[in-house]
């Protein structure tokens, strides 16, 4: 184990990273983040922020001078990066289960490999690789770029093949997957840590709704049944177990009309989704990636109440600082800010979590609050 006081590494100074960092240094860590952006929100949290690009040797040398393990908060890493870094400290989690996670024709292919359902799709690597006959079943789909989409960015709707072709074309012909559009009754994610000795321990389900291809509310408990819980579960295990996943990972599945669980995505790190473990769980999807990290004990998450969260986006901001009075006078809130300075459309810059004694409770707190901050 790696005692408190001892250095963590993390690649990523986003808010997934902030939040890791913050977890970390409660534990008495001290944290090196490396991250371009001078204003990262970990980099401005952390003990140390060097500020460089993924791939830089040097920058990646001094990390490894300061700490024997690295995390990672991002997929777009280069997962030549984590290698190289293998070479001289432990990486968690592992550069191969990275680069499957950032790769939609990889992710995709080693899911269905492992056995787990997945949308019908089909890899599409060059312009002629978009021919009538084969695609037809895929119709209508959604085109997907195979690498550095988030957010539903890199993705078009497209009906027929012609629409696919011009949006092929519109993504810069770079390689995609095509994947049919399924009918969704709901969509849930499962994240779920597993340590060096390949031990697991899972989080509350979260039932997802997105706005824009964006993330808007997770409700947990999730509302789904005891069966289809179960099922979720055993999957994102089995996914980590065959990545030989060490760290914190998120599963996103797709809950379609018949019931039928199909995995959407996986993320090799905390996720959006999971936020709400902050302030309702015995401990968060954070402090699980530094128990891990630094071998500590895994913890046994329980949730202590039901919450929802709502993703703050750059939007609020068009008339001004939002109304957060609102938000903080009321004592069955929390509310989170990275520290982002430039509030851009779709950017996340913070979220809220209401906590009640059921969902459908902080359901409501939640619309009460939107209604005001997007006033
Ligand atoms: P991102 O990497 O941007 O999160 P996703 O592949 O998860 O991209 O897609 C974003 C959202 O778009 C999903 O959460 C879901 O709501 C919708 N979506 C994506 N693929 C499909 C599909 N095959 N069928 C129906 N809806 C989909
Ligand atoms: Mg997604």
């Amino acid at each position: 184990m790696i005692n408190p006081g001892s250095w963590l590494g993390i690649l990523g100074g986003g808010q997934l990273g902030r939040m890791f960092t913050t977890a970390a240094q409660t534990m008495g860590y001290k944290v090196a983040v490396l991250d371009p952006d001078e204003g990262s929100p970990a980099g401005r949290v952390a003990e140390k922020h060097i500020v460089a690009q993924y791939d830089d040797h040097s920058a990646l040398s001094e990390l490894t001078r300061l700490t024997k393990v690295i995390t990672t908060e991002f997929e777009n890493v280069p997962a030549e990066s984590l290698s190289l870094l293998a070479a001289s400290v432990a990486t968690r989690p592992n550069a191969e289960a990275v680069a499957v996670a950032q790769d939609r024709i990889l992710e995709k292919t080693f899911l269905s490999e492992c056995g787990v359902a997945v949308a019908p799709f089909e890899a599409l690597t060059d312009q002629n690789d978009i021919r009538d006959s084969e695609l037809s079943t895929l119709l209508p789909g959604i085109l997907k770029a195979s690498r550095f989409g988030y957010d539903g960015k890199g993705q078009r709707s497209v009906q027929t093949v012609e629409e696919a072709r011009e949006a092929y074309a519109e993504l810069g012909k770079v390689p995609c997957v095509l994947e049919k559009r399924l009918p969704l009754k709901t969509e849930i994610s499962v994240v779920v840590g597993r340590n060096v000795q390949g031990l697991t321990e899972i989080f509350p389900i979260a039932e997802n709704q997105h706005r824009n291809g964006i993330l808007d509310l997770s409700i947990v408990p999730a509302r789904i049944s005891r069966d289809l819980a179960s099922e979720a579960e055993s999957v994102a295990i089995h996914i980590a177990r065959e990545l030989n996943y060490c760290g914190v990972l998120c599963v996103e599945f797709f809950v379609l009309e018949n019931d039928e669980l199909v995995v959407n995505e996986i993320a090799p790190r905390p996720h959006n989704s999971g936020h709400y473990t902050i302030d309702a769980c015995s401990l968060s999807q954070f402090e699980q990636q530094v128990r891990i990290l630094a071998e500590l004990p895994l913890g046994h998450p329980t949730l202590s109440s039901p919450a929802v969260m709502y993703n703050i986006l750059g939007d609020l901001w068009k008339a001004g600082e939002p109304n957060w009075e609102e938000v903080v006078r009321r004592n069955d809130v929390k509310l989170h800010l990275y520290g982002k300075n430039a509030p851009r459309p779709g950017r996340k810059m913070g979220h809220i979590t209401a906590l009640d004694r059921d969902c459908d409770q902080a359901i409501k707190t939640i619309l009460e609050i939107k209604q005001v901050l997007e006033a």
